[in-house]
């Protein structure tokens, strides 16, 4: 296990004169300090209990850690101290229902409550709550649930620590839980089948591709699965979710792009077919290095267009979803589409079908210094697709390029 360090704000000098740290009112006290795995060396082993917390002696008419010396008023071990002494006066605890972690800082600490010290303990509080938010650094103090400590009211609550929280308390693999897996895609079918208009995120493959970002946790309840999402700050009930309504469109309107309002979509086509020798292929497997090389290429152009941050995110966190999609796209009986131009994929498009009448493209991504390529790959797509009355192209995720971008193919509903 990785030693946990963290930058001391309180100065030396304060806590060398300062008599409230390393003593203790009675001799069971659960705010002794405990050690972590990795911070058990050889000469702390003897003076830990089972928990790994020191064993408190007999110190005036209190207690005191077995590593305190008294007469220098400091720590025997400071270098080798353990992760907890470091953290304090701040602290990480439990409500008051055990329901949330909280991070705050004490107020027995004379540094924590001095006029004057609220700024540098507000930015303090922000780099410890980052740190200890980072998943490796949540895993390792829930494997030693016993350093969160008990609610104490002389605490004051700074945040809450979500991630820490969805490891101790609410952890659905404790609670019979399983992480969603190719395996489970027959029972998600059947389930999402009986949904009688389901939208695109009421199905298997757009659950599995994007579970590194949002990871889903099911188990079987009576007949169907319960079926949970984990978010940032914790864990939702699937059917209590609330999304972005998806762009339906009438088939038959892609594929022809008929009338005024399709001119500049069928101009675009036109000049793609025109201008580019191109080969329209369908996808193989041996395809998938040169789809996900386009895909950082074409990513890396859409942030270069577009500076809203959460966009560039979403794009981050699609590298994934693309790859597990292209690397399972047999097992999630995707349909997918490629351009070659001088035998380099230049676009690649994926979906599948949502239901009897609907077909749902999933992904699109294409190399934008081929003018017209998205118009021309999408309505290939689309013309080819005959079994299907409509086609459902997802939501736009609250963006305003995509809300765009969506709205000028004529979507008949959003549903
Ligand atoms: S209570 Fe605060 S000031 Fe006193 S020794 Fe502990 S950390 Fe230092
Ligand atoms: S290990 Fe050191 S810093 Fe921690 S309580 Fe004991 S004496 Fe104090």
């Amino acid at each position: 296990m990785p030693k946990l360090t963290i930058t001391q704000i309180i100065p030396n000098k304060l806590c060398l004169s300062c008599d409230v740290c390393c003593r203790f009112i009675d001799d069971n006290a659960s705010l002794a300090p405990i050690f972590l795995p990795g911070e058990i060396i050889p000469k702390v082993k003897p003076h830990l209990d089972k928990s790994c917390r020191v064993k408190l002696q007999p110190f005036q008419d209190i207690h005191a850690c077995q590593f305190f010396n008294a007469g220098k008023n400091k720590c025997s071990i400071y270098s080798k101290r353990p992760f907890d002494c470091r953290l304090y006066p701040f602290a990480i605890m439990f409500d008051e229902n055990r329901k949330k972690i909280i991070l705050g800082i004490d107020k027995k600490c004379p540094f924590s409550v001095k006029a004057g010290n609220e700024a540098l303990i507000k930015n303090y509080f922000h780099y410890l709550s980052d740190l200890l938010e980072k998943k490796e650094i949540a895993s390792m103090i829930a494997e030693n649930p016993l350093f969160i400590g008990d609610f104490q009211y002389d605490v004051i609550q700074f945040s809450y620590l979500d991630t820490l929280a969805k490891l101790v308390i609410n952890n659905p693999e404790k609670n019979g839980f399983s992480a969603i897996s190719l395996k489970d895609k027959d029972v998600f079918d059947k389930f999402f089948k009986k949904i009688e208009n389901p939208d695109s995120g009421r199905n298997f493959v757009n659950l599995f591709i994007w579970k590194e970002k949002n990871p889903v946790w099911w188990k079987q309840k009576n007949e169907d699965p319960e079926i949970l999402f984990e978010m940032d700050s914790g864990y939702i009930d699937f059917n209590s979710l609330k999304k972005f309504p998806d762009y339906v469109y009438l088939r038959k309107d892609l594929a022809d792009l008929k009338g005024n309002r399709y001119k500049h979509k069928r101009a675009s086509c036109n000049y793609f077919s025109k201008k580019y020798k191109f080969q329209y292929l369908p996808y193989k497997q041996d395809m998938k290095n040169d789809c996900l090389k386009l895909f950082s290429k074409w990513a890396s152009a859409r942030k270069q267009k577009f500076q809203d941050l959460y966009y560039h995110k979403l794009l981050e966190d699609s590298f994934s979803a693309h790859k597990l999609a292209i690397e399972n796209f047999k097992t999630l009986e995707l349909t997918g589409r490629v351009i070659k131009i001088r035998n380099k994929i230049a676009a690649y498009t994926f979906g599948f079908e949502l239901k009897e009448d609907t077909f749902c493209v999933l992904l699109e991504v294409c190399d934008l210094k081929f003018k017209g390529i998205s118009e021309f790959i999408f309505r290939e797509f689309c013309g080819e697709l005959t079994g299907y009355k409509y086609i459902n192209t997802m939501d736009d995720s609250g963006l305003e390029n995509l809300r765009i971008s969506k709205l000028s193919y004529h979507p008949i509903i959003t549903s």
